[in-house]
């Protein structure tokens, strides 16, 4: 008995429990819980420097972020609309962005929400900055939409 309900911990643990990194395998992460928010981010910023139409962004408590690895590479952008700072940190290696940091959100860790090892665990509840989404993007029924942040 006390074992089945050791196992039922362990599962309940393990399910709080979700892992991700680069493309080339050289930093990983693993997030604890569940994060704050995870949104979309229409924002012509992350257009940029994704390459893609918007970014899948997962905010939670830094100290809910264990990262291994080489040290990342960073670069800073200041947001044309604030003049605060938004950090980028990214594998030295290949490129890839594993955490965003931002001046308005002291002590949150983002995590792009399409470098988890089970992409479809994240999803987004919300999305930011539609005023710059691209003009084909469809909206899903049930989600917060904010023109700006
Ligand atoms: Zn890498
Ligand atoms: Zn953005």
């Amino acid at each position: 008995m006390i074992r089945y309900a050791d196992r039922l911990l362990e599962i309940a643990v393990m399910s709080l429990i979700h892992e991700g990194g680069c493309a080339c395998a050289s930093v990983r992460y693993r997030v604890t819980g569940q994060p704050a928010i995870a949104q979309a981010c229409h924002c012509s910023f992350c257009q940029r420097r994704s390459g893609s139409a918007f970014a899948l962004l997962a905010a939670f408590k830094e100290d809910q972020v264990d990262l291994s690895g080489p040290p990342l590479t960073q670069y800073e952008h200041r947001s044309d609309e604030s003049g605060r700072w938004v950090r980028c940190h990214f594998c030295p290696v290949c490129g890839t962005t594993v955490l965003i940091t931002l001046e308005r959100n002291p002590g949150v860790s983002v995590i792009p929400g399409g470098s988890f090892d089970d992409p479809g665990w994240c999803k987004p509840s919300r999305h930011i900055w539609t005023r710059s989404a691209h003009d084909w993007i469809v909206f899903p029924a049930g989600v917060e939409l904010r023109e700006k942040a």
